[in-house]
């Protein structure tokens, strides 16, 4: 679609769920009533005041929202050049922005008269989202973990166990995360009376980009009152940037601003070793190509056969193989930027955070922060960039102690 045709950047998905050529229903006939049924409920809690009410108060004494808009004065400084906002949704329970969109799942599941919930999980964040948002409710909860990231993900196992969710280890496939959605895609055909699946990213058949997106865009609705707050009435960032690994907290943050031009969106994928042929690395837009995966079409990492890659990155989270179909659209059309950060710079940028403002980042808003640091010295004093830090590091200390050589034993 040529940009001058573009009204709004708001409206997408079509009513097949596309995205000019990305996204849509690849799903077998027995999976189609499924996502239809779904698609209609969420369309009527879309538009149900109600259906807001909870999910605001939920947001507010359960999450701890809004999360602040914190100006990063120190790092700033430091750079010498563009003033640095962080978004901090690291602030909120289990430590990440992943609650954002389990609890919409959740009420939503609950107005379905679901009792089951299942989920997928990669380094276990978005399963323990949903493990502790099913205990709040007391809905029975199985999550797919690919069996290889079980044995590497031991302590976010036991927080879903210690929740009262159910782990079970994938070891179909390479036993990772693409081969735990789809078994969780399976298991949710044959368990359609009282099972809703809750996927954790912008990724999957439609309506879940969609929807997924709605929920996180909470992250960029608060930064815009914020920082008009702070900056004056009007005031919107000059630059929006977020790490991507399914693309939902990078959708949550740019949602809201797709339709002010002068805003400039960036998202920062994964490059692990380096963008190169030996694919040592997660970045789907920068070094993949369009093909289609759990549902939809999109950007993917895969080899000339069209076999999907896992991918490599430092951090656990990022390492999906494709991206969310909105963010494909959006690079293809030229609306944001999609550039990657190696593991090596989101080192850095985790060590400059912990020295500058003493915020141990999660290591993928580490890849968002690095190229920060990229950009902010050559722009003037009175840009504004508003980064997302959309997870805490707790999670990865053992993996930063082992990079940098320090013995945790
Ligand atoms: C899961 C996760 C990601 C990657 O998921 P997106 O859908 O791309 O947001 C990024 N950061 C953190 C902290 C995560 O837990």
């Amino acid at each position: 679609m040529p940009d001058d045709l573009i009204n709004s950047y708001k409206t997408g998905p079509d009513e097949n769920g596309r995205f000019g050529d990305f996204g849509g229903r690849f799903v077998s006939e027995t999976l189609m009533p499924l996502i239809l049924r779904l698609e209609a409920e969420y369309e009527k809690a879309k538009t149900d005041q109600s259906f807001w009410d909870e999910m605001d108060d939920l947001w507010t004494h359960y999450v701890g929202r809004p999360s602040p808009l914190y100006h990063a004065e120190r790092l700033s400084e430091h750079l010498g050049g563009a003033k640095i906002y962080m978004k901090r949704d690291e602030l909120n329970h289990t430590g990440a922005h992943k609650i954002n969109n389990v609890l919409g799942q959740i009420i939503l599941a609950r107005r379905m008269g679901k009792t089951r919930i299942i989920a997928e999980t990669g380094a276990g964040q978005h399963g323990v989202a949903t493990a502790t948002v099913c205990a709040k409710f007391g809905l029975k909860c199985v999550v797919y973990m690919g069996a290889h990231d079980v044995e590497r993900q031991k302590p976010n196992v036991f927080r879903m166990r210690l929740l009262g969710a159910e782990v079970v280890p994938v070891t179909s496939g390479r036993g990772t995360l693409k081969d735990a959605m789809n078994d969780a895609l399976r298991d949710w055909v044959t368990n359609v009376r009282d099972t809703f699946y809750c996927i954790g990213t912008v990724a999957g058949p439609h309506p879940y980009p969609a929807m997924v997106r709605d929920f996180q865009a909470i992250i960029g609705k608060e930064v815009r009152w914020q920082l008009a707050e702070q900056e004056g009435e009007g005031r919107l960032p000059d630059t929006v940037v977020a790490a991507i690994g399914g693309g939902s907290n990078a959708m949550g943050l740019f949602f809201p601003f797709l339709d002010d031009p002068e805003v400039k969106i960036i998202g920062v994928e994964a490059g692990g070793k380096g963008v190169n042929e030996k694919m040592e690395h997660c970045a789907s837009l920068t070094g993949g190509r369009p093909g289609v995966l759990h549902g939809n079409r999109t950007y993917l990492l895969q080899d000339d056969d069209g076999q999907i890659l896992e991918g490599f990155s430092i951090s656990a989270g990022l390492d999906y193989p494709g991206i969310g179909p909105e963010h494909a659209w959006l690079h293809d059309i030229g609306r944001a930027e999609y550039v990657s950060i190696t593991d090596k710079e989101a080192l850095g940028a985790f060590q400059l955070s912990c020295a500058l403002e003493g915020i141990i980042p999660a290591l993928e808003p580490s890849h968002a922060l690095a190229h920060v640091m990229k950009i902010a010295p050559d722009l003037p004093k009175d840009h504004i960039i508003v980064m997302n830090m959309c997870g805490r590091g707790d999670k990865d200390i053992f993996a930063v102690a082992q990079h940098l050589g320090f013995d945790m034993a």
